[in-house]
């Protein structure tokens, strides 16, 4: 068992101070403070590290998760324990500016997300969590700028992919070390399965269908110390793939076809959010989450945040008696189908109305998949890969249509997914290079997840002159530092991630000029 029990009574008073705390959360504050003090834990708490997340001018979301025993259930009696927070202005933290406590409930797995607010704009802070006289690391996090106000430049970090049994997190390491404002991580957080070659390390537990199992894969992932770096050097905003619950899953529509998918769907986006520093309010009654967010860095950039999993059409012309995605050929018509989405209707609208509005200089589109068309030549024709973009060609047409017309400043896709580092012009017309090109396209690689063979990814770029750069041979992160002139993007990648240390280089640099596309 994971923690002592405190007194009885005083735990009865403390879930009646908790069902209190949703109308009066001033008036039961002492109490909380003392019943605190009575929790003592077998092991430290903390074991899954820190995070914070959703950066904005007077605020960010601080994450944590009390788990003394990260690979056994977490280790907690089935209680709540109040948690402590301090933010500071500096490491040491003498000088705290804001600190409060919170309820880690079971039925969250202990998770904590606390919503810190009545912060200064554009500074850095440092944050810790306390609870039962144990402190957890400390760990650095960043306000948003408010526009004109130390806002002239962001560097950004681009993460995705990182299965956990193809390779060490070295690629989190180096990223911890880059000095970011800002930590985007596009999905493929986990991985509900276990392949590829050359493991080093293996999944505890067998492929996640209950919340039970989708916590005990993120507790794995997040005690690699690591990825806690990386968490701890910057606030990250984040957005899922398809790994976070099963392959290829589309909306309501797993790869295997399963009836009961969307349970098993509920259970995943459920353990998603008690283990990222996303605000409680993405759930909704429905079953779905909200995760599809704008975030503001002062007037220099807006970020649209998407979600291309939650609402998408299903993936057009599966193999027979399956869901998930397939290569198909011109006989696959279905993929060419007018009413094929993405983003379903709602967000394509919520998008199209932040990108009219948005008066950024730069406008950053953070999604999970490669945009640009990455067809290729097959025997049987021109084939593409139904589960990106290219099986929804229609809604990337109106993507990049709505660019054209709307005419956002500087309007740059990030994305993830293919294991692959793919630099693209995109068209207004995406299939057409002889209309202009309306934006420019990051597509990060892996953290650790492999890549394509290296000879279908030449294909691909041979039959696509819009794609500047294509490789599916590293893993690593892309590094991006945003001012008023211009987007420096740099492709670090590690050299091996299949030992723990390993150095990190710059594959290659591009530059989009402010007004001009990539240089
Ligand atoms: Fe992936
Ligand atoms: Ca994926």
């Amino acid at each position: 068992m994971g923690i002592a029990r405190p007194e009885s009574r005083l735990a009865r008073r403390r879930f009646l101070a908790q069902a209190l705390a949703l109308g009066a959360a001033a008036f039961v504050r002492p109490l909380r403070l003392r019943a605190a003090t009575r929790v003592r834990f077998v092991a430290d708490p903390f074991s899954l590290g820190v995070a914070s997340g959703c950066p904005r001018p007077d605020g960010v979301v601080l994450w944590t998760r009390l788990a003394p025993r990260p690979l056994d259930g977490g280790g907690m009696d089935p209680e709540a324990v109040e948690v402590g927070w301090e933010v500071a202005e500096d490491p040491a933290f003498a000088r705290i500016v804001r600190r409060g406590t919170q309820l880690a409930q079971p039925e969250a797995a202990h998770s904590v997300h606390v919503e810190v607010d009545g912060l200064e704009p554009a500074r850095e802070y440092h944050y810790r969590f306390l609870a039962g006289g144990e402190a957890s690391p400390a760990a650095r996090t960043r306000t948003a700028p408010s526009a004109g106000r130390g806002d002239e430049r962001l560097r950004m970090a681009l993460a995705s992919c990182q299965q956990f049994e193809q390779g060490y997190y070295v690629a989190h390491r180096h990223l911890a070390a880059e000095g970011v404002d800002l930590v985007a991580f596009v999905g493929d957080y986990i991985y509900e399965s276990s392949w590829g070659n050359d493991p080093v390390r293996r999944h505890a537990t067998a492929e996640p269908h209950t919340l039970d199992e989708y916590r005990a894969r993120y507790a794995q992932y997040k005690t690699d110390r690591d990825l806690q770096a990386a968490h701890a050097c910057a606030p990250w905003i984040v957005t899922w793939d398809d790994h976070e619950v099963d392959n290829d899953y589309a909306a309501d529509r797993s790869e295997d076809l399963d009836p009961s998918f969307l349970a098993r769907r509920a259970a995943a986006y459920r353990a998603y959010l008690e283990h990222m520093p996303l605000r409680p309010s993405v759930v909704l009654a429905s079953g779905g989450m909200r995760i599809y967010d704008r975030h503001g860095w002062g007037g220099l950039a807006t970020l649209h945040v998407l979600d291309d999993r939650q609402y998408r059409s299903h993936e057009a012309c599966p193999k027979p008696l399956r869901g998930g995605s397939a290569i198909v050929g011109p006989d696959c018509a279905e993929r060419l189908e007018e009413g094929r989405t993405m983003l379903g209707a709602a967000q394509e609208r919520w998008l199209d109305d932040g990108l009219s509005q948005s008066r950024a200089a730069w406008n950053v589109i953070v999604q999970q998949t490669l945009m640009a068309p990455a067809g290729r030549e097959a025997a049987k024709g021109l084939v593409h890969w139904t589960d990106g973009w290219d099986g929804y060609p229609a809604a990337r047409a109106r993507l990049l249509a709505s660019i054209a017309q709307r005419k956002p400043r500087n309007p740059v896709v990030l994305g993830g997914d293919v294991h692959c580092n793919y630099v693209a012009d995109l068209h207004a017309d995406p299939e057409r290079p002889d209309t202009p090109v309306v934006a420019s396209e990051f597509c990060g690689t892996s953290i650790t997840s492999q890549g394509l063979r290296a000879d279908i990814v030449r294909k691909i770029a041979a039959a696509n002159p819009h794609i500047r750069l294509a490789d599916s041979e590293h893993r690593g992160y892309t590094v991006l530092d945003f001012d008023r002139r211009r987007l420096e993007a740099r492709l670090r990648v590690v050299e091996s991630v299949k030992a723990r240390e390993s150095p990190v280089s710059t594959l290659a640099t591009f530059v989009v000029e402010d007004g001009r596309g990539i240089a």
